[in-house]
Protein backbone atom coordinates (compact mmCIF):
# COMPACT_ATOMS: atom_id res chain seq x y z
CA UNK A 1 0.00 0.00 0.00
CA UNK A 2 1.45 3.54 -0.63
CA UNK A 3 1.52 6.47 1.89
CA UNK A 4 -1.75 8.59 0.64
CA UNK A 5 0.01 12.38 -1.04
CA UNK A 6 -0.09 14.86 1.55
CA UNK A 7 0.83 18.13 0.98
CA UNK A 8 2.43 20.89 3.41
CA UNK A 9 1.49 21.22 6.46
CA UNK A 10 1.46 24.19 8.89
CA UNK A 11 2.33 24.65 12.71
CA UNK A 12 1.68 27.16 14.93
CA UNK A 13 4.40 28.32 17.27
CA UNK A 14 3.90 28.27 20.89
CA UNK A 15 5.48 30.75 23.78
CA UNK A 16 7.67 29.69 26.10
CA UNK A 17 9.92 31.56 28.81
CA UNK A 18 13.48 30.75 28.45
CA UNK A 19 15.51 31.39 31.66
CA UNK A 20 14.85 32.43 35.06
CA UNK A 21 13.94 35.75 36.37
CA UNK A 22 14.60 37.80 33.45
CA UNK A 23 13.15 35.25 30.88
CA UNK A 24 13.59 35.70 26.77
CA UNK A 25 9.94 34.44 25.95
CA UNK A 26 10.86 32.20 22.69
CA UNK A 27 8.11 30.74 20.07
CA UNK A 28 8.59 27.21 19.42
CA UNK A 29 7.97 25.55 16.58
CA UNK A 30 9.19 22.15 17.13
CA UNK A 31 8.78 19.70 18.49
CA UNK A 32 5.16 19.63 18.94
CA UNK A 33 2.50 17.50 18.99
CA UNK A 34 1.65 16.92 15.56
CA UNK A 35 5.74 16.67 14.59
CA UNK A 36 8.70 16.23 16.37
CA UNK A 37 11.27 15.95 13.66
CA UNK A 38 12.26 17.33 10.31
CA UNK A 39 15.36 15.18 9.14
CA UNK A 40 17.01 15.16 11.87
CA UNK A 41 16.15 18.71 13.01
CA UNK A 42 14.66 18.47 16.44
CA UNK A 43 13.64 21.93 17.91
CA UNK A 44 13.53 24.97 16.99
CA UNK A 45 12.85 28.86 18.97
CA UNK A 46 12.68 32.02 17.25
CA UNK A 47 12.69 35.05 19.90
CA UNK A 48 12.91 38.65 19.74
CA UNK A 49 13.42 41.30 18.20
CA UNK A 50 13.67 42.63 21.72
CA UNK A 51 13.34 46.55 22.10
CA UNK A 52 16.61 47.93 21.41
CA UNK A 53 17.12 49.33 24.47
CA UNK A 54 17.02 46.42 26.51
CA UNK A 55 20.60 44.60 27.38
CA UNK A 56 21.55 41.01 28.00
CA UNK A 57 18.47 39.99 26.92
CA UNK A 58 19.72 36.60 26.60
CA UNK A 59 21.81 34.93 29.46
CA UNK A 60 21.64 31.28 29.79
CA UNK A 61 23.91 29.99 32.01
CA UNK A 62 26.25 27.12 31.41
CA UNK A 63 23.80 24.15 31.04
CA UNK A 64 24.77 20.57 29.34
CA UNK A 65 23.43 18.82 25.93
CA UNK A 66 24.43 15.20 24.67
CA UNK A 67 23.17 13.32 21.77
CA UNK A 68 22.74 16.70 18.94
CA UNK A 69 23.88 19.82 17.00
CA UNK A 70 22.73 22.75 18.14
CA UNK A 71 22.64 25.97 15.48
CA UNK A 72 22.68 29.48 16.50
CA UNK A 73 21.61 32.28 13.75
CA UNK A 74 20.84 35.74 14.30
CA UNK A 75 18.72 38.33 12.55
CA UNK A 76 19.72 40.89 14.46
CA UNK A 77 22.05 41.58 17.46
CA UNK A 78 25.14 39.84 19.02
CA UNK A 79 25.62 36.77 21.14
CA UNK A 80 28.70 35.62 23.23
CA UNK A 81 28.67 31.56 23.44
CA UNK A 82 31.67 30.13 26.08
CA UNK A 83 31.39 26.11 25.64
CA UNK A 84 33.91 23.14 28.20
CA UNK A 85 36.06 23.03 24.45
CA UNK A 86 37.19 26.56 25.72
CA UNK A 87 35.91 27.90 22.47
CA UNK A 88 34.57 31.77 22.81
CA UNK A 89 33.15 32.82 20.28
CA UNK A 90 30.71 35.95 19.09
CA UNK A 91 27.77 35.58 16.46
CA UNK A 92 26.28 38.52 14.65
CA UNK A 93 23.49 38.33 11.95
CA UNK A 94 25.35 35.92 8.93
CA UNK A 95 27.15 33.83 11.10
CA UNK A 96 26.16 30.60 12.06
CA UNK A 97 27.81 29.19 15.50
CA UNK A 98 27.52 24.71 15.21
CA UNK A 99 28.11 23.34 18.52
CA UNK A 100 28.02 19.09 18.49
CA UNK A 101 27.22 17.99 21.96
CA UNK A 102 27.95 14.34 20.92
CA UNK A 103 28.83 12.41 24.25
CA UNK A 104 28.51 15.38 25.79
CA UNK A 105 29.04 19.09 26.59
CA UNK A 106 28.12 22.06 28.39
CA UNK A 107 27.62 25.88 26.96
CA UNK A 108 26.69 29.60 27.69
CA UNK A 109 24.96 31.96 25.73
CA UNK A 110 24.75 35.55 26.29
CA UNK A 111 23.68 38.79 24.33
CA UNK A 112 25.88 41.17 24.36
CA UNK A 113 25.31 44.94 25.89
CA UNK A 114 26.38 46.09 22.40
CA UNK A 115 23.88 44.78 20.75
CA UNK A 116 21.07 46.87 19.25
CA UNK A 117 17.91 44.59 20.00
CA UNK A 118 18.30 40.28 19.71
CA UNK A 119 16.14 38.42 17.18
CA UNK A 120 17.44 34.95 15.63
CA UNK A 121 16.99 31.33 16.28
CA UNK A 122 18.53 28.53 18.13
CA UNK A 123 17.79 25.09 16.19
CA UNK A 124 18.85 21.62 17.25
CA UNK A 125 19.75 18.65 15.19
CA UNK A 126 19.32 15.22 16.62
CA UNK A 127 22.34 12.92 16.12
CA UNK A 128 21.52 9.17 14.37
CA UNK A 129 22.70 6.56 16.88
CA UNK A 130 25.42 5.47 15.37
CA UNK A 131 27.52 8.85 15.77
CA UNK A 132 25.87 10.54 18.90
CA UNK A 133 28.62 9.35 21.33
CA UNK A 134 31.34 11.55 18.90
CA UNK A 135 33.56 13.54 20.62
CA UNK A 136 31.95 17.68 21.15
CA UNK A 137 33.10 19.70 18.90
CA UNK A 138 32.89 23.69 18.38
CA UNK A 139 32.60 25.31 14.64
CA UNK A 140 32.05 28.79 13.31
CA UNK A 141 31.02 29.72 9.77
CA UNK A 142 30.01 32.63 7.77
CA UNK A 143 28.11 31.47 4.83
CA UNK A 144 28.66 33.54 1.47
CA UNK A 145 25.00 34.88 -0.05
CA UNK A 146 23.67 33.35 -3.33
CA UNK A 147 21.42 34.93 -5.86
CA UNK A 148 18.73 32.18 -7.04
CA UNK A 149 15.84 33.91 -8.89
CA UNK A 150 14.53 36.83 -6.94
CA UNK A 151 16.04 35.28 -3.26
CA UNK A 152 18.98 35.73 -1.63
CA UNK A 153 19.85 32.43 -0.11
CA UNK A 154 22.22 31.73 3.36
CA UNK A 155 23.52 28.08 3.37
CA UNK A 156 24.47 27.60 6.98
CA UNK A 157 24.28 24.00 7.33
CA UNK A 158 24.58 20.90 5.03
CA UNK A 159 23.38 21.59 1.35
CA UNK A 160 21.37 23.52 -1.48
CA UNK A 161 21.58 24.63 -4.66
CA UNK A 162 25.00 22.28 -5.20
CA UNK A 163 26.48 24.57 -2.10
CA UNK A 164 27.82 22.64 0.74
CA UNK A 165 28.47 24.37 3.88
CA UNK A 166 31.87 22.98 5.73
CA UNK A 167 30.48 22.33 8.74
CA UNK A 168 30.01 18.83 10.25
CA UNK A 169 27.17 16.89 9.83
CA UNK A 170 26.06 13.31 10.85
CA UNK A 171 23.23 12.98 8.48
CA UNK A 172 21.64 14.36 4.92
CA UNK A 173 20.48 17.30 5.32
CA UNK A 174 20.25 21.51 5.06
CA UNK A 175 19.74 24.86 6.60
CA UNK A 176 19.59 28.10 4.73
CA UNK A 177 18.21 31.47 5.29
CA UNK A 178 15.64 32.95 2.13
CA UNK A 179 15.28 36.11 1.34
CA UNK A 180 12.59 37.46 -0.86
CA UNK A 181 11.93 41.03 -1.89
CA UNK A 182 7.92 42.02 -1.80
CA UNK A 183 6.71 40.57 -5.28
CA UNK A 184 9.56 38.30 -5.26
CA UNK A 185 9.64 34.20 -6.20
CA UNK A 186 12.26 31.61 -6.39
CA UNK A 187 11.64 27.56 -7.17
CA UNK A 188 14.34 25.74 -5.43
CA UNK A 189 15.44 22.51 -6.63
CA UNK A 190 15.63 19.82 -3.48
CA UNK A 191 16.19 16.31 -2.78
CA UNK A 192 12.98 14.42 -3.12
CA UNK A 193 14.39 12.24 -0.69
CA UNK A 194 14.23 15.07 1.67
CA UNK A 195 11.60 16.28 4.21
CA UNK A 196 11.37 20.29 4.85
CA UNK A 197 10.41 22.99 7.21
CA UNK A 198 10.18 26.42 6.27
CA UNK A 199 10.01 28.35 9.49
CA UNK A 200 8.96 32.08 8.60
CA UNK A 201 10.27 35.04 10.40
CA UNK A 202 8.78 38.32 8.27
CA UNK A 203 6.59 38.17 5.49
CA UNK A 204 3.89 36.14 4.69
CA UNK A 205 4.89 34.34 1.78
CA UNK A 206 3.19 30.94 -0.38
CA UNK A 207 5.18 27.92 -0.44
CA UNK A 208 4.15 25.29 -2.93
CA UNK A 209 0.78 27.23 -3.32
CA UNK A 210 0.03 26.91 0.98
CA UNK A 211 0.61 30.70 2.98
CA UNK A 212 2.60 30.85 5.78
CA UNK A 213 2.48 33.20 8.13
CA UNK A 214 5.39 35.12 10.43
CA UNK A 215 6.43 32.39 13.27
CA UNK A 216 4.69 29.37 11.34
CA UNK A 217 6.54 26.43 10.38
CA UNK A 218 5.19 24.83 6.92
CA UNK A 219 6.22 21.71 6.82
CA UNK A 220 6.78 19.53 3.28
CA UNK A 221 7.18 15.82 3.46
CA UNK A 222 9.54 14.29 1.53
CA UNK A 223 8.61 13.54 -2.59
CA UNK A 224 8.71 17.18 -3.48
CA UNK A 225 11.69 17.72 -5.63
CA UNK A 226 11.03 21.75 -5.89
CA UNK A 227 9.59 24.41 -3.18
CA UNK A 228 8.05 27.20 -4.90
CA UNK A 229 8.22 30.10 -2.64
CA UNK A 230 6.00 33.13 -3.59
CA UNK A 231 6.30 36.52 -1.43
CA UNK A 232 3.61 38.73 -1.19
CA UNK A 233 3.28 42.36 -0.59
CA UNK A 234 6.19 42.08 1.87
CA UNK A 235 9.78 41.04 1.49
CA UNK A 236 10.30 37.42 2.97
CA UNK A 237 12.47 36.17 5.20
CA UNK A 238 13.15 32.74 6.48
CA UNK A 239 14.54 29.61 7.57
CA UNK A 240 14.67 26.00 5.14
CA UNK A 241 15.64 23.00 6.89
CA UNK A 242 15.48 19.81 5.76
CA UNK A 243 16.72 16.28 5.38
CA UNK A 244 16.28 12.41 5.14
CA UNK A 245 14.09 11.47 8.36
CA UNK A 246 15.91 10.73 11.09
CA UNK A 247 14.22 6.89 10.69
CA UNK A 248 15.11 6.43 14.80
CA UNK A 249 13.54 7.05 17.99
CA UNK A 250 14.46 9.40 19.84
CA UNK A 251 14.17 10.91 23.61
CA UNK A 252 14.18 14.59 24.67
CA UNK A 253 13.77 15.67 27.64
CA UNK A 254 15.51 19.32 28.68
CA UNK A 255 18.88 19.87 26.96
CA UNK A 256 19.43 16.26 26.36
CA UNK A 257 18.64 14.10 23.70
CA UNK A 258 18.85 10.33 23.84
CA UNK A 259 17.20 6.79 23.72
CA UNK A 260 15.49 5.93 26.59
CA UNK A 261 14.04 7.44 29.80
CA UNK A 262 17.05 5.28 31.74
CA UNK A 263 19.60 6.96 29.48
CA UNK A 264 17.96 10.47 30.21
CA UNK A 265 18.19 9.92 33.94
CA UNK A 266 21.64 9.07 33.64
CA UNK A 267 22.41 11.84 32.35
CA UNK A 268 20.95 13.88 34.84
CA UNK A 269 22.52 12.52 37.85
CA UNK A 270 25.82 13.02 36.41
CA UNK A 271 25.43 17.15 35.56
CA UNK A 272 23.97 16.97 38.64
CA UNK A 273 26.78 15.31 40.47
CA UNK A 274 29.88 16.12 38.42
CA UNK A 275 28.89 19.88 37.70
CA UNK A 276 25.99 21.11 39.66
CA UNK A 277 27.78 19.36 43.47
CA UNK A 278 31.43 18.92 42.26
CA UNK A 279 32.75 20.76 39.90
CA UNK A 280 34.56 18.00 38.11
CA UNK A 281 36.12 19.54 34.75
CA UNK A 282 36.92 15.68 33.86
CA UNK A 283 33.42 14.97 33.73
CA UNK A 284 31.18 13.87 31.13
CA UNK A 285 30.27 17.86 30.51
CA UNK A 286 33.76 19.49 31.47
CA UNK A 287 33.96 22.98 32.67
CA UNK A 288 32.65 26.52 31.01
CA UNK A 289 35.42 28.90 31.91
CA UNK A 290 34.55 32.78 32.15
CA UNK A 291 30.66 32.74 32.75
CA UNK A 292 30.47 35.07 35.45
CA UNK A 293 27.80 32.77 37.57
CA UNK A 294 27.03 28.96 38.18
CA UNK A 295 25.61 26.87 36.04
CA UNK A 296 22.24 25.56 35.91
CA UNK A 297 21.05 23.21 38.09
CA UNK A 298 18.79 20.33 36.19
CA UNK A 299 14.80 20.62 36.64
CA UNK A 300 13.10 17.84 38.50
CA UNK A 301 11.90 15.26 36.51
CA UNK A 302 8.35 13.99 35.47
CA UNK A 303 6.80 11.22 37.63
CA UNK A 304 5.88 9.45 33.88
CA UNK A 305 8.28 7.56 31.56
CA UNK A 306 9.90 9.86 29.07
CA UNK A 307 8.18 8.66 26.12
CA UNK A 308 10.03 8.49 22.85
CA UNK A 309 9.62 10.30 19.86
CA UNK A 310 9.80 9.51 15.99
MN1 LIG B 1 22.16 25.22 24.77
Amino acid sequence: MTEPAVGPELLQPREVPLGGQRALMVRRTLPQRARSLIGAWCFADSFGPTPAASARTMDTRPHPHTGLQTVSWLYAGKVEHRDSLGSLAYIVPGQVNLMTAGRGIQHSEVSTEDARGLHGVQLWVALPDASRGTEPLFEHYVPHPLTHGDATVRVFLGELLGLSAPLTTFSPLVGAQIDLPAGGEVRLPVDPAFEHGLLIDAGEPALNGVVVAADQLCYVPKGSDELVIRAGDAAVRGLLIGGEPLGEEIVMWWNFVGRSHDEIVGFRQEWQAEVIAAGDPAGRFGVVRGYDGDPLPAPVLPNAALQPRH
